[in-house]
């Protein structure tokens, strides 16, 4: 076994259905008597229930978050914060609502209590991802890590199919990413592992019926694994790309996410065997690459990036930009490589077969 490192998050984990119910004694547990509750504009219902549940534990809500965490709505944000006195944040939401409460918890040092309502996989990290003049750069601080995470498979049936199916993906890219990572470590692939299998069978069931709640428990715990590998190890091509093009075309997290990551794996094919073993056996298949195209299409989820609004146009630009900055990766980057990733990924190509010949990367 190789040597290596492994930092296990202070976190606790409230899991279950009907776990939302537990927000109030969290609270307490956290010393904490003026809480204050976000989500999007889109979820201010499940907001108002939370602060209405909380009774006199809650000084209201902000139903402000947006996706990206733009700093002027976290500016605006800080500032209700500290005029409403508030001690504790509690979010529900996906990963922009828990963005938002990481964001005010960087400036303000208050505890948060977060209820993921996506499979995104944010509550799990002390990763914050914030835009600025239109730029989105990214930060690792153990202040925004929350302190507790309450999992709540209720919040998660409403999620639509379509975004269901999509963060899901996303949530697969940190278990794959996870396994191939220059600081993988036993523990971290163990994990990834049990949950691109079990959100490789969640998913499908979904699709076939979004209210099996079985198999949203199941999801919700693949992606609270999927959360804790993306905090352990280091992220590599398939996360560049993705916030290359989320922040500098604006296309969607979660869709983006879907589309590249069999053309990213496909990349690291062969710099990374063990890892494609362990992604296929998962899958219940044979190559690596191909069964992350089959599983996402076979979700109805978008597989190509022309449909999320990429332009051929955009290409030259998107493979510079992705091919700036160095950073560790199995397969070394190299503009014609990643042109052609991308070119595959535009028009929505099927990876070929990882040990065919034809149309390799690098
Ligand atoms: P999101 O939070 O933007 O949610 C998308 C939409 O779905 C919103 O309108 C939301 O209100 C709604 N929604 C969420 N859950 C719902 C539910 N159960 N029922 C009905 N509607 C629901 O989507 P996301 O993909 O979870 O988050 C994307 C953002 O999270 C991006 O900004 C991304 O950068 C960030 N992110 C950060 C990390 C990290 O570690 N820092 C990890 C993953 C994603």
């Amino acid at each position: 076994m190789q040597p290596f490192i492994y930092a296990q998050s202070p976190v606790r984990v409230v899991f279950g259905a009907g776990t939302k119910a537990n927000v109030g004694s969290e609270v307490q547990l956290l010393n904490c008597h003026r809480a204050v509750v976000l989500s999007t504009p889109e979820q201010a219902d499940q907001a108002r229930n939370l602060a209405e549940a909380l009774g006199p534990l809650s000084v209201g809500t902000l139903a402000q978050a947006v996706m990206h965490t733009p700093v002027e709505v976290t500016e605006r944000a800080v500032e209700a914060v500290q005029s409403m006195r508030v001690d504790c944040i509690v979010a529900v939401g996906g990963g922009s609502t828990i963005g938002l409460s990481k964001a005010i918890a960087l400036r303000t040092d208050l505890p948060q209590i977060v209820l993921p309502t996506t499979y995104a996989g944010s509550e799990a990290t002390s990763i914050l991802g914030q835009t600025a003049a239109g730029e989105k750069t990214t930060l690792r601080s153990p202040k925004v890590l929350p302190e507790v995470i309450i999992y709540d498979v209720d919040l998660t049936m409403s999620l639509p199919p379509h975004l269901t199916a999509v963060s899901g993906m996303n949530a697969i890219a940190h278990a794959v990413e996870a396994l191939y990572a220059a600081d993988a470590n036993p523990i971290t692939s163990l994990l990834a592992e049990e949950a691109i299998a079990v959100l490789g069978k969640a998913l499908p069931r979904l699709r076939e019926n979004p209210n099996d709640r079985e198999a949203r428990t199941d999801a919700l715990y693949g992606a609270w694994l999927c959360g804790t590998c993306l905090n352990a190890v280091s992220m590599g091509l398939h996360h560049k790309l993705c916030h290359t093009l989320g922040g500098s075309f604006n296309l969607p997290h979660a869709e983006t996410h879907t589309v590249i990551l069999p053309h990213a794996a496909r990349y690291n094919a062969a710099a990374s065997p063990d890892a494609m073993r362990r992604i296929a056996r998962a899958l219940g298949a044979e190559d690596a690459p191909q069964a992350l195209f089959d599983l996402a299409k076979s979700l109805g989820a978008p597989v190509a990036l022309e449909t999320l609004g990429l332009k051929p146009a955009d290409l030259a630009r998107a493979t510079a930009l992705a091919t700036k900055t160095p950073y560790p990766n199995p397969e070394p980057l190299t503009e014609p490589g990643i042109r052609m990733l991308l070119e595959n990924a535009l028009s929505g190509t099927r990876p070929s077969a990882s040990a065919s010949p034809e149309n390799v990367y690098a």
